[in-house]
């Protein structure tokens, strides 16, 4: 359970606004005159049973705990939280200071982009540059692409960094923890890259994140990387994503390659849809960050022992449940030559080759590990089975695993009946990186009609399901019934809310974790990484239409019924027929809008009907 979960459990509405504001019971609700806007007779009322509040007066608005506590304080919802849960006696993990931590952020990206236009105008202008231009000229890289990517090279100089970006008053400090220089044992500071070509590394946002540093010569080592910084983690980067993610949308799928140069060559043949992980093996920060983007990734890599330990190790993340829904592919390279090589001799090789030597990452582990065994020995046989079983019970997808369970029988030629026996005992076996064990016995994955996530863990499935919706695709940004969505108060959570609000404000999932209060990074990552089963784009918009629909019924519904809650209390009480009339007023306007609802579910079940 959240924190926030276990401070809403804790605490009781009704106790938390009768601070405020003094309530009278009313049947099954307090009503009381609203804390928030003045008036003679009380329009306020609370729901213990929901534990919500709403003001049918003036204010027209209502939500939950936090919500209240937040406008009634004019705080935040980091501060209403902490505020309720010093109340309720839950302990927030430790506070870290987004302020100051955000400032130092701005700083090192701002210090790193000095720093790209630095080497970059070195590589332009500069007479030492010289050979880093005739290496590029060598490699067949044009002018735009030098730009685009904004390429540089870095002076045969322990301090010319350093010191030009001292004269424009970055802190030593800074610059240290930017990265950008490294310090001796005795603690005195130089440049960290000398006569070296030098890429720029961007985030998806366009910012300059770190550098990759490249010799120009044979002298080891060939690249140097920037440190991990506050702003830099490689673990979690993709080189050239912030200019390959309009292809990789539009074409609905991403080529990952392993080094700069074959991004480079890529995108200056057209080849957008390119980027390159920034070691070896590709990692799940890596793959959740492409997830948003597509859900069809290629891994392009030479069939060096290298590429082949990436391909394992790229196994465990395709069948991480909640990881991702994709099938990952491969495509194997020409022995001896990477993308670079490939793209230059022959640029429409590449699509071909893509088309048709990619599969799937599971299909090449097979080829892998069989290709050094002897399959006609009873040892080998018996090898493979223990090296391939492992990885076929960790599919969660039943037909995919009966299908490689059928195509493990087939290669070791035993039965797929004594097989299957020995999956269970994999199975039942020291769980490795498998979820709880009931979890896996659920047979929820069977159903093809089980499209819908399992969000048992939420409190409000529904505005959960747009949210996980929203974040892992944001193309529904664009989507028809996005404005629907921004016009009204859906989200009765708060914290579902406070998303909602950050993510109106920021395309990338990185800034809506910036905008929110670190007690909902939890919730928030829980709803980027839910694993939604794979569909087809006009799938995951007809979910979301759908969702969008259910979310205005659920509020329209819920404002009926206090709406006649209030009618009635009002005509006992004697109310005057303004106040009586202007309730039914509101009374025909939802009605109206629930017409709409309606007619809008029906004109869909006819569509999917058809
Ligand atoms: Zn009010």
């Amino acid at each position: 359970m959240s924190v926030i979960d276990e401070v809403k459990q804790r605490t009781d509405i009704v106790e938390v606004i009768s601070q405020y504001t003094k309530l009278t019971k009313a049947g099954r609700t307090f009503r009381a005159l609203c804390p928030f806007h003045s008036e003679k007779n009380p329009s306020f009322f609370v729901y213990p049973d929901r534990q919500s509040w709403h003001c049918f007066g003036a204010c027209s608005t209502g939500g939950d705990v936090f919500s209240f506590v937040m406008k009634k304080e004019g705080i935040e919802f980091g501060e209403a939280l902490r505020l309720l849960a010093d109340r309720c006696g839950v302990t927030i993990p430790s506070r870290v200071e987004p302020d100051t931590k955000k400032e130092l952020k701005e700083t090192l990206y701002q210090a790193n982009e000095a720093a790209a236009q630095y080497f970059h105008n070195l590589l332009l202008k500069s007479s030492a540059a010289e050979k880093a231009r005739a290496y590029l000229a060598s490699r067949g890289l044009t002018p735009k692409t030098i730009t685009d990517f904004q390429l540089g090279y870095s002076l045969n100089s322990w301090e010319a960094l350093k010191q030009y970006l001292l004269d424009r008053s970055y802190a030593e400090s800074e610059l240290l923890e930017a990265g950008l220089l490294a310090a001796t044992e005795d603690g005195k500071t130089h440049d960290r890259w000398r006569q070296r070509l030098i890429f720029p590394i961007k985030d998806a946002r366009g910012r300059t994140t770190g550098f990759g540093a490249r010799v120009l010569d044979d002298s080891l080592p060939k690249y140097i990387n920037s440190p991990q910084t506050p702003i830099f983690d490689k673990s979690a980067t993709l080189y050239g994503l912030n200019l390959a993610a309009p292809a990789i949308r539009q074409q609905d799928s991403v080529v990952i390659v392993e080094g700069y140069m074959d991004v480079l060559t890529a995108h200056q043949n057209g080849f957008n849809n390119v980027v390159a992980s920034m070691g070896t093996a590709i990692t799940d920060k890596q793959v959740n960050a492409l997830k948003r983007l597509t859900r069809n990734l290629a891994l392009a890599l030479d069939a060096d022992s290298a590429g082949e330990e990436a391909m394992l190790r790229c196994v465990d993340f395709e069948n991480t449940p909640d990881r991702i829904g994709s099938e990952i592919k491969v495509i194997i390279l020409p022995t001896g030559k990477d993308p670079d090589d490939v793209i230059r001799e022959d640029p429409p090789a590449w699509p071909r080759l893509i088309g048709a030597k990619a599969i799937p990452v599971i299909d090449y582990t097979f080829d892998m590990v069989t290709a050094k065994l002897d399959l006609t020995t009873a040892r080998d046989k018996s090898l493979a089975a223990d090296r391939l079983l492992p990885i076929i019970a960790q599919i969660k997808d039943v037909v995919r695993r009966a299908h490689y369970l059928q195509k493990l029988a087939r290669l070791v030629k035993v039965s797929e009946r004594n097989l299957e026996a020995a999956l269970k005992q994999v199975k039942a076996g020291p769980a490795k990186r498998l979820p709880t064990a009931d979890k896996d016995k659920e047979p929820r994955q069977v159903g093809v009609g089980t499209s819908r996530p399992d969000l048992s863990g939420f409190s409000s499935p529904v505005e959960e399901y747009c949210l996980v919706l929203l974040l892992q695709h944001p193309e529904l940004r664009d989507h028809p019934d996005t404005p629907i969505l921004l016009s009204g108060e859906y989200f009765e959570n708060s914290e579902n809310r406070e998303i909602f609000t950050a993510w109106r404000e920021t395309p990338d999932i990185i800034g809506v974790r910036e905008r929110i209060d670190s007690a909902m990074w939890e919730h928030l990552d829980s709803l980027v990484n839910k694993n939604i089963p794979p569909t087809s784009r006009g799938q995951i918009e007809q979910k979301y239409a759908n969702c969008v629909l259910r979310l205005r019924e659920k509020f329209l519904r819920n404002l009926e019924k206090q709406r006649e809650a209030i009618l009635t209390l009002e005509a006992e009480a004697g109310g005057t027929s303004a106040e009586l009339a202007k309730l039914q007023e509101q009374g025909i306007e939802i009605s109206t809008e629930l017409k709409e609802v309606f007619a809008q579910k029906a004109k869909r079940g006819q569509e999917l009907r058809r």
